[in-house]
């Protein structure tokens, strides 16, 4: 039993590789998120493999889906299956179920947007989509400005401009970023300035956006001397976990200080 990850192009028909084309011909069956997305590119190169849905709502069933085959490529809606879409999920099921998987080098949203931004690129992370809300999303920004590295955020159109307005709050409106848009496609652009330049210049934001940010590198605050103070505060417990966390202090140590202090969280 053979899975094999296909990248499809992120907007340019061009961008796939032959090798991709290869295997797109020779397998059994194509599993992908959107059947007619993906049989346009099927039908644009003459490929007439047939295609089964396999989308975040149904990869739960892929082992009765996929049953009949022995011989599965696996396409995304676009780019490296696996990065940001059910194709992480599948192939943690495949590997359970004793597949060999293999993963098509091919294209992807990050790395253009990544090259192109002309931030440093020699240590990066990769953080996808940022929770929609609440504690953890401040904890994440809060942890990616931490890291001292170039950092890769997806976005969606409807949440550009939170999500600029809430990394303005951490890594403050100066600090530098590149917004890429709708790379390789017709109105690609990518905006190289400051939070808040680009904030502004994308006041109706449209299409799809990688965000990638130079690095910060702010020092955690020393949890210690914080629970010491807050706990001079009268906070304790559950209430002092929460308090180092909106402080930045990293939710182990945080924990750790709070149980110190308590016994309980
Ligand atoms: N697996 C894909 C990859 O390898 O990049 C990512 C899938 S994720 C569901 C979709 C997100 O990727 C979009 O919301 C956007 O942030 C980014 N993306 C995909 N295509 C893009 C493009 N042409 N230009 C800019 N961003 C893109």
């Amino acid at each position: 039993m053979r899975l094999v990850l296909v990248p499809t192009p992120i907007g340019n028909l061009e961008d796939i590789t032959l090798r991709a084309l290869r295997v797109l011909k020779e397998v059994e069956v194509v599993a992908c998120e959107d059947t007619r997305r993906t049989g346009l590119l099927l039908k644009h190169y003459g490929i007439p493999t047939p295609t089964l849905r396999l989308d975040q709502h149904t990869v739960g069933r892929a082992r009765e889906l996929l049953a009949p085959y022995a011989y599965v490529a696996y396409a995304t809606d676009a780019g490296t299956p696996g990065i940001s879409d059910p194709g992480a999920e599948l192939v943690r099921l495949a590997l359970e179920w004793g597949w060999r998987v293999e993963a098509l080098p091919g294209p992807t949203a990050l790395i253009p947007a990544l090259v192109a931004s002309g931030l440093p690129t020699h240590r990066f992370t990769f953080e996808g989509f940022l929770p929609k809300g609440g504690r953890e999303r401040k904890e994440r920004i809060l942890a990616l400005a931490r890291e001292g590295r170039t950092a890769v955020l997806y976005e969606s159109p409807y949440r550009l401009q939170r999500t600029l307005e809430d990394l303005i709050e951490v890594y403050g409106p100066d600090h530098p970023v590149a917004v890429a848009r709708e790379l390789s496609k017709l109105h690609e652009e990518v905006f190289r300035g400051s939070l808040r330049e680009a904030l502004e210049h994308f006041k109706e934001p449209r299409g799809e956006f990688v965000v990638v940010l130079g690095p910060k590198g702010v020092p955690a605050p020393e949890g210690a001397g914080l629970a010491q103070e807050l706990r001079a505060k009268g906070l304790h417990g559950k209430a002092l976990f929460r308090a180092l966390l909106e402080q930045g202090v990293p939710r182990n140590e945080a924990y750790r200080l709070a149980m110190e202090a308590k016994g309980d969280v």
